[in-house]
C-alpha cells in the first residue's frame, strides 16, 4: 500500500523527476551544509521543547548553555527560549502517526509539537530558514493542513486544530486554524496529489522543472533540464533547454535575496569585489498634491506637466462607480505592455 507524506507529494509538485529520483530509485540526495544546519536546529529546538515539557518548566537557559551544539543552533535556541515561554500542559513532541487517506493510501508525518487541550489542539511546525512565510502562504499551507489532519485522527474528540509554523531564527509565528469540517477537504486535496503522482507512475511521466529546489536535488549532475552550456539558439530544443536554465536561476536569484534579506538587515550590506550587496537607501520626497498645485500654480507652471495620475486609485473608485467606470472607459488609451517575465501557466 502505497505510504505518502508532506515532503514525498511536495517533491512532486516542485518536480517530478526529482520525485523520481528520490521517492522510487532512491537515489541518495545531496547532504547541503544548510541542510544540515536546518537538521540541527531542529534538533536542537526538539530537544529543548522535550526537556521544558519533561520538567515541566517554561523556559530554561542553563539548559541551552549546557547543550555541545554548533554556535548557530545555539544562537537560533536563545532567540527561541527569549520569545517563548512554555505553558504547562499535555504536549507531544516529535510526534510521527498516520493516517488511512483511502483504502489503499495511508498518509504520513511528524508533528514537531502537538498540545491537547480538549476540544482544541495546537499544533507547531518549526521552520529553521531564514524567511518567515507570509500570512497567506501559511493559509495555504498543505503542511499544516496534513498535519491538522494527523491531529484530527489522533484526538477525535477534537473539534478544532490552531496550526502555527514557528520561524525559530527570526522570531517569528504566523497561525491559521482548521475545523473538523475542513479536514474531509485536505483528505481530498491530498488524493488527487496521490492519484496524479501514481499516474504518472503508471506513465513513466516524469518531467524534469527546474526550480530552486534543484539545490537539494541528487540528480543535478545528469538532469536534461541543466547545465546546457548553449551560447546560441539552433532550434526549439536549445531554447526549451535555456529557458529551464532561466527558470533556475530566477527561483535561485529570489531564494539568494531571501537568504540574504534578513542577514543584511542584521550585519549590514556586503561589499564584495567592487560591488555592495543590500540595502541602499536613497534620498526621496513627497508632495501633498494640494500644496504642491499651489505652488507650482504660483510659479507658473502647468499642473498637468508636473502631476500624474494615481492609476490605481482612479482603478478603485471605478469599480465602485459603473458611470465613472463609462466614462474614463471613453477616454481610456491602450497602455498594455510585454514585459519579459516567468510567469505560470493560466490553469
Ligand atoms: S536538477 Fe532540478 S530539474 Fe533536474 S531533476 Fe533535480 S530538481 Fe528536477
Amino acid at each position: 500500500m502505497p505510504r505518502y507524506s508532506y515532503s514525498a507529494i511536495n517533491t512532486y509538485l516542485n518536480c517530478p523527476r526529482q520525485f523520481l529520483l528520490a521517492y522510487v530509485d532512491r537515489r541518495e540526495q545531496p547532504r547541503t551544509e544548510a541542510a544540515a544546519v536546518g537538521t540541527e536546529v531542529h534538533e536542537c529546538v526538539a530537544e529543548y521543547v522535550r526537556h521544558l515539557v519533561r520538567a515541566g518548566l517554561q523556559t530554561d537557559l542553563d539548559y541551552i548553555a549546557s547543550l555541545g551544539v554548533s554556535s548557530d543552533a545555539r544562537g537560533v535556541l536563545e532567540t527561541f527560549a527569549g520569545t517563548h515561554l512554555f505553558e504547562p500542559g499535555d504536549y507531544l513532541v516529535e510526534h510521527r502517526h498516520q493516517v488511512r487517506l483511502a483504502e489503499d493510501v495511508d498518509y504520513s508525518g511528524v508533528i514537531d509539537l502537538l498540545r491537547d487541550r480538549g476540544e482544541e489542539l495546537d499544533i507547531t511546525d518549526y521552520k529553521s530558514f531564514w524567511r518567515a512565510l507570509s500570512q497567506s502562504e501559511v493559509e495555504s499551507s498543505l503542511q499544516l493542513r496534513g498535519y491538522a489532519l494527523l491531529a484530527f485522527d489522533l484526538f477525535p474528540d477534537a473539534r478544532r486544530v490552531n496550526c502555527r509554523m514557528d520561524f525559530v531564527r527570526l522570531g517569528v509565528v504566523r497561525e491559521m486554524t482548521l475545523e473538523r469540517e475542513d479536514a474531509d477537504a485536505v483528505r481530498q486535496e491530498l488524493l488527487r496529489h496521490v492519484s496524479a503522482i501514481e499516474k504518472a507512475k503508471e506513465a513513466g511521466d516524469f518531467p524534469a522543472r527546474p526550480g530552486g529546489h534543484c539545490d537539494w536535488c541528487g540528480g543535478k549532475g545528469d538532469c536534461p533540464a541543466l547545465a546546457s552550456g548553449l551560447e546560441a539558439i539552433t532550434c526549439a530544443a536549445d531554447a526549451a533547454a535555456l529557458a529551464d536554465e532561466y527558470i533556475v536561476l530566477e527561483a535561485r536569484r529570489r531564494e539568494i535575496q531571501g537568504l540574504l534579506k534578513p542577514y543584511v538587515t542584521r550585519e549590514g550590506a556586503l561589499a564584495r569585489n567592487g560591488l555592495v550587496v543590500g540595502y541602499h537607501t536613497s534620498d526621496g520626497v513627497s508632495y501633498d498634491l494640494p500644496a504642491l498645485v499651489s505652488v507650482l500654480e504660483r510659479a507658473g507652471y502647468g499642473i498637468l506637466d508636473y502631476v500624474r495620475p494615481d492609476a490605481t486609485a482612479i482603478k478603485k473608485a471605478a469599480k465602485a462607480d459603473s458611470a465613472l467606470a463609462e466614462a474614463l472607459t471613453a477616454i481610456a488609451r491602450d497602455a498594455s505592455k510585454s514585459t519579459f517575465a516567468v510567469r505560470r501557466e493560466a490553469a
